[in-house]
């Protein structure tokens, strides 16, 4: 028998974000336990706007565990927030993803590091070089080490934990960084995901830096930040065709409200026709479009086949995957595929 620590996270019941809350229990196993062998757990729901005082138990159930790779014997828990009768609690966005086997995602999180209230690179009271060479920059003028060490370091810690990060760069604003995170099965990718915005934001303790979410921290001609959600389906990837290609992006367009709608907050601010976005209004679909609502990739396209996966680009930043999932999911399952 060995002691773990177990750290159990969930999302609490602010509104329009959640935040990411975490506890830590020990427990005895004989080995790295599976999720199975992972006890139920409560919080103080009236703590983080789940509960009244009165009647404050929330129950926290395991759906997902990762190896913590900076912790002895560490478990990271993703848990659903249910109600003491084993229903879904209302703030449990997960739990409104349809059933969607074959449904890949891949979710492309944008993000500032901040330190002393300004993004990494930001001069005290001013601005630095023009948007430009940041995009995939090299060189400290373009990225600052501090930047560098932590989302390298983000990635390894994602690794490690069996999370299924696909990759890193340097985004087009000082200070502002991308990852990708890929999964078979849009709960398991919204889980790591989550998961891997966890990692993020404790590592950044440790700098005393703070990550920024929001979707368009810096005024004026700096870019936005968006959580590009790449998708496919089994017909996608393995019939496809024009026609049906063509119903879909109607059902898109038709259901655009619906989908800004849990695109994260604020996204008027970012879905402005500049810096690579469409209008907040309007629903376009279009080839390598990096100004369309939906960008078609050229491999989509080839030989006229209609095959693959389609980017959705309005998802902002501080979305939260388990709901973008979950719109996506029911606008492709309003679609027929005969
Ligand atoms: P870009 O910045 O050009 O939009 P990225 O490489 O950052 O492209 O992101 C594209 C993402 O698309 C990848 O991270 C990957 O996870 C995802 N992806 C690739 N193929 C598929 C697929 N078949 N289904 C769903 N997502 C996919
Ligand atoms: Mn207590
Ligand atoms: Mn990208
Ligand atoms: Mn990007
Ligand atoms: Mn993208």
């Amino acid at each position: 028998m060995s002691k773990f620590r177990l750290d159990y996270v969930w999302l609490d019941g602010y509104t329009p974000v959640a935040n990411l809350r975490t506890k830590c229990m020990m427990r005895e196993f004989d080995e790295f336990p599976t999720l199975e062998q992972l006890p139920e757990w409560g919080f103080d729901g009236s703590s983080t706007k789940q509960a009244a005082g009165g009647d404050s138990d929330c129950v926290l159930k395991p759906v997902a565990l990762y190896p913590d790779p900076t912790r002895l014997n560490g478990v990271l828990v993703m848990c659903e927030v249910m109600l003491p009768d084993g229903s879904a609690h209302p703030s449990n966005s997960r739990a409104t993803i349809a059933d969607d086997e074959g449904t890949w995602f891949g979710f492309e999180q944008e993000y500032f590091l901040m330190q002393g209230g300004r993004p990494l690179g930001f001069p005290v009271g001013g601005y630095p070089e023009p948007q430009g060479e940041y995009y995939c920059g090299v060189g400290f003028k373009n990225v600052s080490s501090l930047g560098r060490e932590i989302s390298d370091t983000h990635l390894d810690l994602c690794i490690e934990a069996g999370i299924n990060h696909e990759g890193i760069n340097a985004e087009v604003a000082a200070g502002q960084w991308e990852f990708q995170i890929f999964g078979k099965g849009s709960k398991r990718c919204a889980d790591e995901m989550w998961m891997a915005r966890f990692l993020l934001l404790r590592l950044c303790e440790e700098y005393e830096i703070d990550v920024e979410w929001h979707c368009k921290p810096v005024k004026g001609d700096w870019n936005g930040s968006g959580m590009h959600c790449n998708f496919s389906t089994t017909h996608l990837r393995e019939v496809g065709g024009k026609e049906y290609f063509l119903k879909l992006m109607d059902a898109f367009e038709e259901f655009t409200e619906e989908h800004i709608a849990v695109y994260g907050p604020e996204n008027e601010l970012r879905l402005t026709g500049l810096h690579e976005t469409q209008s907040i209004d309007k629903f376009s679909w279009g080839v390598a479009d990096r100004g369309a609502s939906v960008r078609v990739p050229h491999s989509f396209v080839k030989d006229d086949k209609y095959q693959g996966y389609l980017e959705d680009r309005r998802p902002n930043s501080e979305g939260d995957p388990y709901l973008i999932a979950s719109r996506v999911i029911q606008t492709i399952q309003s679609v027929p595929t005969a």
